[in-house]
C-alpha cells in the first residue's frame, strides 16, 4: 500500500517509496543535484584537503544534513579529501573512515563512557 508523507524539507505531501521515505520527488532531484555539485567541487579543488565548513557554507548545508547524508554513503568519493572539525575537541581530523562527527580519540573515549 502507498504510503503519503511529508517531505522532510519542503512540506509537501508525496508518495513514499521503499527507498527514499524522507523527500519528494523534487527535493530528491535538487539533492542529487547538490550531491553532484559537491562531489566536483572537490575533485577540483585545487588543494589536497578541503574543509567541511567551506563545503557548507559554499552550499548552504546544515551539518545535520551534511551528516545525514554522509551517514547514507553519499560522500564516499570524496571522504578522501575532505577534512572535519571534531565536535568535541575542535580537531581538524580526515572524514574518510568516519561514522561521526568527531575525532577517533573523542570517539574512542565516548565509546569507554558507555
Ligand atoms: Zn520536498
Ligand atoms: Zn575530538
Amino acid at each position: 500500500m502507498a504510503n503519503v508523507a511529508n517531505c522532510k524539507k519542503c512540506g509537501t505531501l508525496f508518495l513514499q517509496t521503499s527507498n527514499r521515505i524522507d523527500v519528494c520527488d523534487k527535493c530528491f532531484e535538487e539533492q542529487n543535484k547538490m550531491l553532484s555539485e559537491i562531489n566536483t567541487f572537490v575533485m577540483m579543488y585545487p588543494e589536497d584537503t578541503v574543509s567541511l565548513d567551506m563545503i557548507l557554507e559554499k552550499f548552504n548545508l546544515s551539518i545535520d544534513e551534511f551528516e545525514t547524508l554522509f551517514a547514507a554513503g553519499k560522500f564516499v568519493k570524496i571522504a578522501q579529501k575532505v577534512t572535519m572539525k571534531c565536535a568535541k575537541c575542535g580537531k581538524i581530523v580526515p572524514l574518510a573512515g568516519k561514522t561521526n562527527m568527531l575525532c577517533s580519540s573523542c570517539t574512542k573515549k565516548l565509546q569507554n563512557e558507555i
